[in-house]
């Protein structure tokens, strides 16, 4: 079970080939061999490989009472930098994971052997590609695509449920087998006790507006952006906000075509646009007008979770060219998105 390849968990290096950004100098602080000690139960970890590098940890494989197990570890260096840390990696252990899709901290550990702190996590799976690598038609179906979207808002329904929310979450933070569409969620250190100060802030195209403005700190209603960002980029593969106009709004606004995609340029989400029912329209309607503005007005993670089961429930397939396709009782004249022939009885749920 120790032997395993480079190829073994290669998740953390694939994304940082894939994005083509400077991949983050990764001095191995843990020499392989080196144990280090549950800070509760005792039990010693003996580690045997480094995987790779999160945003403020090194990833190590390790092996522990005879099975493999993951360590992040955060040197000293970065603990100085994140004072609240610890309290926060034992917060989360004591509150237990909001379900068996995290990779989740289970015990703190510390080692004799070197300055920092780590904890134990379950193993991540080795097929798995971050939300950013995955692409509708290229390396996953559409219906994979759809399983992601609707374990995604369980995940964020569940770990809302439990009080906590993410300081910042990206498509770098969930993961998913692009076969079975299983997702695993990731970056557990940027998770917070809602209503706490974040130490670590967060920009970029998946972090919602009051954020970025420093009007509001993270909380459960950012989430509920991010999570609309993650769910359109998923299914439309475009982002909400990216098309032919300057001002912040959404590109299918249904009161301003200012901001619509450009044709010839950004034919993809024009497309993909098209090829879901009405209600899943209306959630990102209602998530990217009223609710790019008013926190409140955000859809919630239950209801994405109702919304995409729906999906899930409504998949066929065009009866001429076999295309996946999905039923929509709302649509007068459906058609299929691939070739055009209209859709008959034998698709609608
Ligand atoms: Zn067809």
């Amino acid at each position: 079970m120790m032997g395993q390849t480079t190829a073994r968990l290669p998740l953390y290096l694939r994304r940082s080939e894939r994005s083509g950004s400077k991949r983050r100098r990764v001095v191995a602080e843990l020499p392989n061999g080196l144990t280090v000690t549950g800070v509760t139960s005792g039990i010693s970890c003996h580690i045997a490989e480094l995987l790779g590098a999160g945003r403020q940890s090194e990833i190590y494989l390790a092996a522990r009472l005879g099975e493999a197990v993951e360590i992040a570890w955060y040197p000293d260096a970065w603990r100085a930098f994140d004072t609240t840390l610890r309290d926060r990696l034992q917060e989360l252990v004591d509150r237990g994971a909001p379900s068996d899709r995290f990779i989740w901290p289970k015990e703190l550990v510390t080692s004799s052997g070197a300055a920092g702190i780590g904890c134990l996590t379950n193993l991540a799976n080795p097929d798995s590609l971050s939300l950013g690598q995955l692409a509708i038609g290229t390396n996953v179906s559409l219906g994979a695509a759809v399983n992601i979207g609707y374990e995604l808002a369980e995940s964020v329904a569940a770990l809302h449920a439990k009080g906590l929310c993410y300081a910042v979450i990206d498509d770098n933070d969930v993961a998913a087998d692009p076969v079975t569409g299983h997702i695993e969620m990731w970056n557990f250190d940027n998770v917070l006790v809602d209503g706490t100060p974040a130490r670590i802030r967060g920009g970029g195209p998946f972090v919602a507006p009051e954020v970025v403005l420093q009007q509001r700190g993270p909380s459960r209603y950012s989430d509920l952006y991010s999570l609309a960002v993650l769910l359109f980029t998923l299914l439309i593969s475009h982002h909400p906000l990216h098309g032919g106009g300057e001002e912040l709004l959404f590109i299918f606004d249904p009161e301003d075509e200012s901001n619509r995609p450009v044709p010839g340029r950004q034919d993809r989400p024009l497309l993909s646009w098209t090829i879901y029912p009405q209600f899943i329209r209306d959630l990102f309607t209602r998530a990217f007008t009223a609710g790019l503005r008013e926190r409140e007005a955000r859809v919630d993670a239950v209801e994405w979770r109702n919304a995409m089961l729906r999906l899930r429930d409504s998949r066929s397939s065009c009866p001429l060219c076999e295309a996946e396709v999905f039923s929509d009782a709302a649509a007068v004249d459906a058609r299929c998105w691939n070739c055009r022939s209209e859709l008959g009885d034998q698709t609608r749920a």
